[in-house]
């Protein structure tokens, strides 16, 4: 028995007449095709929606915006691919009935309307809100960092620009005492070396100028690092494998593990970012109110206030953190306090009372001692290192106390965030090929970041409702 073999080239056949038959009633490119029709280009911030009177004609956004969607769906994300595809793809001919945009044109159109991206993201979350789609009672809060398009070699920090200064003022000075040495000596082998030091010197002076130079900036901006390439990127310092990049802070609806909201940072860690992601998810699924839940990296007092004054109810693990805690002395969860005697009692059955106030980052702070107990307590080296322990309240920490009744009361709902997380930055990651983008700067990466996030929502709800179902709620 043969294999399956295919047919000839040169042979004559039938093909089907219309491009139309090529593409199945399923194929998502008819969902793209109804969903970007349906839009409002002007609205959503797209340029050049309405054809000028004169000159060229020029390529009408909505197909430029298909291509991306489709392109974004099926991991094709550079201008150059999406222009093959343009040629050779039936689905992308059927998508744009034939039109071969170039790709400095797609760059131009991503590049030009950056800004509009997360409006289509938007309209598509309004879309399965009609479906049901959401649950809209819980969402996962979750950061993910992604690569910029900056070597961790173009990225300094203050301490790496200083360091370099350093180095390079001990090189300079052993480069020229060698090139001393080496010009006293006669020869033509001592020439060679003293040419090659006396450019290893040049170079080394070039590069020390523009380093100071950036010192000066820094010292005159007031920032902590600068990026060369992409100069809105930022060292990940806990994510090594990432190296420079941005941080995506994602809300996802644990009903369906859709994206509800999303923002782009260049900040290297999650402390503060929980509020203003959740009420964004809020906003979008249009609620009174909305549980958040998100990991220890998000615990801060202040973000957790933001929450409940937004209507938002927030659950974040208590980080293990603190003196006493890198001490191995009694947490402060083992002190509990009493509101109505305001009083924290302490693990050897003592009553700490309040001291004195401090202010640090511009919240007040009440600090509680017992030092007659401490003085005489057997636990104390269990305690302190000190003559004394002091347990430090913050004035709203009572809803953080609220807080630790909930997720006592809830304890699977830390279960609940990890599942519904993983799922949607496992694929972010997968379609933007580990997670890097491609273009350069705060906004254009956000615009990047839309399209994922968007063609992300997309499979998902193509899995759950079929492409037929999306269609019939356009
Ligand atoms: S050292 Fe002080 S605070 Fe600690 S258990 Fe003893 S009495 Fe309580």
């Amino acid at each position: 028995m043969d294999h399956i073999k295919g047919c000839e080239r040169d042979q004559s056949q039938l093909l089907p007449a219309r491009v139309d038959d090529y593409v199945h009633a399923e194929n998502p490119v008819r969902f793209i095709d109804a969903f970007v029709d349906e839009l409002n280009l002007s609205v959503a911030g797209f340029g050049r929606v309405q054809p000028k009177e004169t000159g060229r004609p020029g390529y009408d956004p909505a197909d430029l915006l298909k291509l991306y969607i489709y392109g974004y769906l099926n991991r094709v994300r550079s201008s150059r691919r999406l222009e093959t595809e343009t040629q050779r793809n039936l689905e992308v001919i059927w998508l744009l009935r034939g039109l071969r945009p170039d790709f400095k044109t797609i760059a131009d159109f991503r590049r030009d309307n950056r800004a509009a991206f997360k409006a289509v993201f938007q309209e598509f979350v309004l879309l399965c809100r009609k479906l049901n789609l959401y649950g809209r009672e819980l969402v996962a809060v979750d950061g993910t960092r992604l690569k910029a398009v900056n070597s961790r070699d173009r990225n300094f920090t203050r301490e790496k620009l200083a360091k370099f200064l350093r180095d390079a003022d001990e090189r300079l000075a052993d480069y020229l005492e060698r090139l001393d040495r080496t010009d006293a000596e006669e020869g033509p082998a001592s020439s060679a070396r003293v040419k090659t030091l006396a450019a290893k010197i040049t170079s080394l002076k070039q590069r020390r100028i523009r380093y100071t130079a950036l010192q000066a900036e820094m010292e005159r901006t007031g920032e902590s690092q600068v990026s060369l390439t992409d100069p809105d990127s930022r060292a990940m310092a806990t994510h090594p494998k990432v190296g420079v990049g941005y941080n995506a802070q994602v809300a996802v609806d644990s009903k369906n593990k859709l994206i509800v909201a999303f923002e782009v940072t260049n900040a290297g860690s999650d402390l503060g970012l929980l509020a203003q992601t959740a009420t964004a998810a809020k906003e979008a699924l249009g609620v009174e109110t909305i549980q958040a839940v998100a990991d220890r990296g998000y615990y801060k007092g202040e973000d957790i206030q933001a929450c409940e004054d937004a209507g938002i109810e927030a659950y974040v693990a208590r980080p293990q953190r603190g003196s006493a805690v890198h001490g191995g002395f009694f947490r402060k969860d083992e002190f509990t306090y009493d509101p109505s005697t305001d009083t924290y009692a302490c693990p050897g059955g003592h009553l700490l009372h309040p001291l004195y106030r401090s202010t640090k980052d511009g919240t007040e702070r009440h600090h509680y001692v017992n030092r007659h107990a401490c003085r005489e307590c057997e636990l104390r080296p269990q305690c302190t290192s000190g003559t004394s322990r002091k347990v430090t309240r913050w004035t709203g920490e009572a809803v953080l106390e609220r807080m630790e009744q909930r997720l006592a009361a809830r304890p699977g709902i830390l279960d609940v965030r990890r599942e519904t997380v993983e799922h949607p930055f496992g694929s972010i990651k997968q379609w933007m090929n580990q997670g890097a983008f491609l273009m350069r700067g705060l906004e254009k990466v956000r615009a990047e970041f839309s399209l994922t996030a968007l063609a992300y929502n997309m499979t998902r709800a193509i899995n759950l409702v079929g492409v037929q179902g999306l269609m019939r709620a356009v």
